[in-house]
């Protein structure tokens, strides 16, 4: 269509200070959210100068400011902590890893995809999505006797204000507009789409944004339904949760979805139960593993917090090893092994306790703390650690999910 779009405008910049590998991913992630303008930020090899790619030549200088200021606060980042490996299995499928899992599964006609991070599938795949869920569940029946439950995948702005959301994610927000109540704006609205290809959005003063979102995390519906309990010893929740999180232009076939299911834990009560709970989940997520025969590890990890607070939260999160990933190897686009976080085990102190008046019998803020594994992703590992042919997969699995 228009040439100039294709020709993007590099310029190069000195990094304010030397950053690791580990840094540079998080700025070139990071960097889809810094300028309308900017396609994306590339730090060099040797973490002492960066590439922006712009998407237009209009007002350089302020996107070039606007650049430098993200690196600087992304640069005082500090990285390297030491990660600890908790837990470890080892699959016994000999077979190698299976290339290009995303691509496969579409081409069978399993998963459709949208192409804005959100997926359809069936037969195996769903099969196996539908396995993955139901035997966690099984699980945290089993051990820590939690029943099933349901919560909604719209959250109101204050749930997700008290949880700390908006000024941890930010970017990652997903509001939720309706159509104004008046007769006008929406008749206008749909005469414009009476005989249109293609939808017309209303405008934008027919749109009101009253502080409806998206669930952005699975556990944050559960908090307000405890408000007023007091634990003497505690309790376990868990259910499927439905899942967005706004990445922009990094969405990538299963491994990043904007909409996406998540197998919940939540455990709540006494500084004791909630440690014992964490303690004992270890165990079963490599149970989980095992079932399916994959590779997976579980380490301390930090989150993916937004620029400005990204440096003072990863290390406090690092410090007091509050959140263990549950890491999975797959394949990227040249075959090459990376590990995705197909999962977390979390505390959150008293946090949520405080936030939403959940507290112990002696009127303390109770101790929060939960599982989440994003079913789509243990679906694109489990395909990469077994590919296509049934007889590679655990004869368990094999016979449900394939014909
Ligand atoms: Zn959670």
């Amino acid at each position: 269509m228009n040439k100039q779009l294709n020709q993007r405008m590099q310029i190069a910049i000195d990094m304010p200070r030397q950053v690791d590998e580990e840094v540079a991913g998080d700025i070139e992630k990071e960097s889809v959210f810094v300028s309308p303008a900017i396609d994306r930020i590339i730090v060099a090899e040797d973490g002492k100068t960066a590439t922006v790619v712009l998407q237009d030549r209009r007002d350089v200088e302020a996107v070039m400011d606007k650049a430098a200021r993200f690196l600087d606060v992304m640069a005082k980042q500090v990285s390297g902590y030491e990660i600890k490996v908790f837990s470890e299995s080892v699959r016994k499928d000999e077979g190698p890893y299976q290339k290009d899992v995303n691509q496969g599964l579409v081409e069978r006609g399993w998963v459709h995809d949208y192409g804005s991070g959100q997926v359809a599938y069936n037969g195996p795949v769903l099969k196996l999505a539908q396995l993955i869920n139901e035997k966690a569940a099984e699980l945290y029946a089993r051990e820590f006797k939690a029943a099933d439950g349901h919560f909604p995948a719209m959250i109101d702005a204050d749930t997700l204000h008290k949880c700390g959301y908006f000024d941890s994610h930010p970017n990652a927000v997903t509001f939720v507009g309706n159509m104004i109540e008046d007769f006008d704006a929406i008749e206008e609205f749909r005469v414009a789409n009476s005989c249109s290809e293609g939808a017309h959005m209303p405008h934008r003063d027919h749109v009101h944004i009253d502080g409806m979102c998206l669930n952005p995390a699975a556990c944050f519906p559960a908090y307000p339904t405890l408000k007023g309990k007091r634990y003497e010893t505690g309790e376990c929740f868990t259910w499927m949760g439905r899942v967005f999180r706004y990445e922009s232009r990094n969405i990538s076939g299963l491994d990043r979805l904007y909409e996406f299911n998540v197998r919940e834990l939540v455990f709540v009560g006494s500084e004791d139960y909630v440690s014992d709970v964490r303690n004992r989940s270890v165990p079963l997520v490599s149970e989980l593993a095992a079932f399916f025969d994959m590779d997976c590890k579980l380490q301390t990890a930090t989150d993916p917090f937004f620029a400005t607070v990204s440096a003072a939260k990863k290390f406090w999160q690092a410090a007091q090893e509050v959140k263990n990933e549950i890491k999975i190897p797959v394949l990227d686009a040249e075959g090459q092994v990376k590990t995705i976080a197909c999962g977390s085990i979390n505390l959150h102190g008293n946090f949520f306790g405080e936030r939403f008046d959940i507290r112990d019998t002696d009127e303390k803020p109770a101790m929060t703390g939960c599982v989440g594994l994003g079913i789509e992703r243990w679906v694109l590992a489990a395909f990469t650690h077994h590919g296509f042919e049934p007889d590679r997969w655990p004869e368990e699995v094999r016979n449900r999910i394939f014909d």
